[in-house]
């Protein structure tokens, strides 16, 4: 740390992301992609818009803010799109948060929520989880704060119902609840449906998990025109070209085949129950998953040691140092062919101890 670091940060430990070793050829089942390319007319438009990269991007964002509003029947200024869903999620928390409503989400949940109420300096309650790792809804009913809520929670993979979430959303009218759904596509229910009925709702998306976007960086959040508004005051005074060409052009490309999307989607589900069912099979306790990833321990072998050993033989997935959730590893789930080979190795890792 330099001599100049303000008082005011120089205390903040940054996000860790997950890790991305370049010594070999990895399995990369440890930070959520997709195993599926993205469609041809992706990388056509990423393509046709390198030719232009001398102009500055819209700063509107029109192309896929058009198809955003067109798939989720909103309107075009009820979306702002940003560089990651983080981007999003970090104005959110500067726009809606600070001392008078200050943030409360689960202890165990997105690791980014407390970094970015730190680096804002917003207060902040981390709520625990019930031993089973569900959410007691009554935890956030009327609570007078900026509640936030990933949904399916992350790293657990379990979902709350939309009835619950209407609960929170309508008992906290003067304060914003931010439901993050960057994995909804993969079996839960999306809050969007809930936008018009009430002013307190934002809806954080991604095309990083779901639409095999994670390189371009591409999320976006629908809400009340109002909050949204107040989104984008935020993003004109940081960066108002926060979405370059390309990216802004292969979302909307991406949008247009929803359907392939979505078809993978429905892969990964099936991927998923097959990988559950194995696990289960070999003495895993797997979580109840609505996501793109399993969470899963086993009473044969230690989380770390599992992690450790998966990686000695080519296969990363991601484990969390936090002691209550340190004996289980987070495993995305991949093509049929990668989850076979982490079922093997698997087997093989705990024949031998
Ligand atoms: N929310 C949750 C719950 C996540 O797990 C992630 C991915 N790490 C994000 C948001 C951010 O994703 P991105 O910035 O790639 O859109």
């Amino acid at each position: 740390m330099s001599k100049f670091f303000t008082e005011n940060l120089k205390n903040l430990t940054p996000y860790t992301p997950g890790e991305q070793p370049k010594d070999m050829q990895y399995i990369k089942l440890n930070t959520n992609e997709s195993p599926f390319a993205p469609s041809k007319a992706v990388s056509d438009a990423v393509l046709r818009e390198s030719q232009k990269l001398q102009l500055y991007s819209d700063p509107e964002c029109t192309s896929v803010r058009k198809e955003l509003a067109r798939i989720y029947g909103v309107d075009f200024d009820q979306v702002i799109v940003t560089n990651g869903s983080d981007e999003v999620l970090n104005f959110a928390f500067m726009a809606f948060a600070d001392d008078k409503s200050p943030l409360l989400f689960p202890n165990i949940t997105y690791g980014f929520y407390p970094v970015f109420a730190e680096l804002n300096r917003i207060p902040y309650t981390e709520v625990p989880l019930k031993s089973d790792f569900t959410i007691d809804i009554n935890d956030y009913i009327g609570v007078n704060k900026t509640v936030v809520i990933a949904n399916p929670n992350a790293p657990t993979g379990i979902a709350l119902s939309i009835e619950d979430i209407e609960k929170i959303v309508k008992s906290n009218p003067d304060n914003v609840v931010i439901i993050d759904e960057a994995y909804v596509d993969f079996g839960a229910k999306s809050a969007v449906s809930l936008i018009n009925k009430y002013d307190n709702l934002l809806v954080v998306q991604t095309f990083s998990k779901s639409r095999s976007m994670a390189g371009a960086r591409l999320g976006f959040a629908i809400g009340n025109k109002s909050l949204i508004a107040d989104l984008n005051t935020i993003r004109y005074s940081t960066n108002p070209y926060n979405v370059n060409r390309m990216t802004d052009a292969a979302g909307a490309a991406a949008l247009i085949d929803n359907d392939y999307y979505m078809d993978n989607c429905k892969t990964i589900i099936e991927n998923r129950e097959w990988t559950v069912n194995e696990l289960k099979k070999l003495g895993f306790e797997v979580l109840e998953s609505k996501a793109n990833f399993v969470f899963a321990k086993s009473d044969k072998i230690d989380g770390e040691k599992l992690y450790l050993e998966l990686k000695n033989r080519g296969i990363l997935v991601r484990h969390f140092t936090k002691e209550c959730i340190c004996q289980y590893n987070r495993i995305t789930i991949g093509t049929l062919e990668q989850m076979q080979k982490l079922i093997e190795t698997i087997s093989l890792i705990l024949k031998e101890n």
